[in-house]
């Protein structure tokens, strides 16, 4: 189960009924009225009451019992390197164990970690190519990585950002990781990145490990890379007002992670709901790091902003899921129909004060994962990872 090379999407037709709690992942509407979900050939196909939906000719039923159903967690910010191990904490499976926390896609944010990574500009541009394609060929736990994010170095031209974009390259590793730690160069490469069709994201605050660098709010603005990663520090922040001045001031995707400070964290998210842009703020891990990997990371985050930020249940799915798929270009992170079948199922946690999923979230437990399934395939059922779920799902019918 731990190492997967990619089968394709489920073939024929998935129906989950008796869903207790359809969580959209849209900040605009985040529950749905609908208990019952259809997907074909690994992708939604409809949404609805169980009376209104044709749940005929199932090649497979999962009755979820009650539970609640969420599009697969995103996390937005990790360091794979390849395969499912980290040289980071020399760990195996740490991909594996996040779909056990419910994360069905990952977003790389530079293959930081390989020993001996190449600095020199044709070293990087095959790295990059090398770990895009890698991880487009295998998935552990079935988790798609969306890998092959070169960290920019100084001597790099337009051209090199042409080459990468035409290979398939879609992503730029942390800009402040490599020599390019001025404003007005970063500027340069990262405007030649977007013009090219490949997102990019910058370090924030202080040096992660001995060997990286500060990148402080004046050179997060005069970069003005797509996202501002980690705003809460990977781990050291930058002073709060600044953080609160960067939300303010720019209108970049507002990433907070777990490997950050968590203070910060809740005064960013904080901001950005003052001024009605809930929706720019993103979710990850910053994982694997000095502090180790975290498998229940996003979930963890999830908790965070809502029981101690006043974050509701609800909001906090949709930035974990909606939030991060919109602002990454990615298909899934919605349930609705189009979007691939990617999903956790959650319930609350055996003996937690909540009532239920949400308010497990509210009161600041984390839920349990009852299943996860990746392209209408399921991945695992009860998490080994999460405490238990209340209820979890159950295979009716094939
Ligand atoms: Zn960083």
């Amino acid at each position: 189960m731990a190492l997967d090379v990619t089968s394709g999407p489920m073939k024929g037709k998935l129906v989950i009924r008796n869903v207790g709690l359809m969580l959209s992942g849209d900040l605009a509407q985040p529950i749905l009225d609908a208990d019952t979900l259809v997907a074909v050939d690994g992708k939604i196909e409809a949404v609805g009451r169980a009376k209104d939906v044709d749940t005929s000719a199932a090649k497979q039923i999962i009755d979820a019992h009650g539970c609640a159903l969420a599009p697969g967690l995103i996390d937005s910010h990790v360091h794979p390197v390849f395969g499912d191990w980290t040289p980071r904490q020399t760990q195996l499976n740490w991909i594996d164990s996040f779909m056990h926390g419910g994360v069905t896609t990952m977003v790389s944010a530079g293959e930081v970690h390989l020993p001996g990574r190449p600095k020199d500009i044709v070293g990087l541009k095959a790295l990059a190519i090398t770990a895009q394609r890698a991880f487009d060929a295998f998935r552990p736990g079935g988790v798609k990585v969306l890998a092959g994010a070169p960290v920019i170095e100084k001597g790099m031209v337009e051209d090199d950002f042409r080459e990468l974009a035409a290979a398939g390259v879609g992503l730029l590793g942390e800009v402040g990781l490599g020599s390019v730690k001025a404003g007005a160069e970063a500027r340069q490469m990262v405007a030649w990145a977007r013009k090219h069709g490949i997102q990019s994201t910058i370090h924030t605050g202080g040096p992660s490990i001995p060997g990286s660098g500060l990148i402080d709010k004046d050179v997060v603005l005069e970069a003005d890379a797509d996202v501002i990663g980690h705003i809460n520090g990977g781990h050291t922040s930058l002073p709060e007002g600044h953080v609160c001045e960067l939300c303010e001031r720019s209108t970049r995707a507002i990433e907070l992670v777990h490997n950050g400070n968590e203070r910060v964290a809740l005064a960013a998210m904080k901001v950005a709901r003052e001024l009605g842009q809930l929706h720019r703020v993103i979710l990850g891990t910053d994982s694997p790091a000095g502090s180790g990997v975290q498998p229940l990371g996003i979930l963890r985050m999830m908790a965070l902003l809502s029981g101690l930020g006043g974050l509701s249940g609800a909001e906090a799915i949709c930035l974990a899921t909606g939030n991060t798929a919109r602002i990454r270009n990615l298909a899934g992170g919605l349930l609705e129909a189009g979007r691939p079948a990617d999903f956790v199922f959650l319930d609350k946690a055996q003996h937690s004060a909540g009532k239920d999923t949400l308010e497990c979230l509210e009161v600041g437990d984390l839920p349990g994962v009852g299943m996860v399934v990746i392209d209408g395939i399921i991945r695992a059922g009860r998490s080994r990872n999460t405490p238990p779920a209340e209820r979890v799902p159950e295979v009716v019918g094939h």
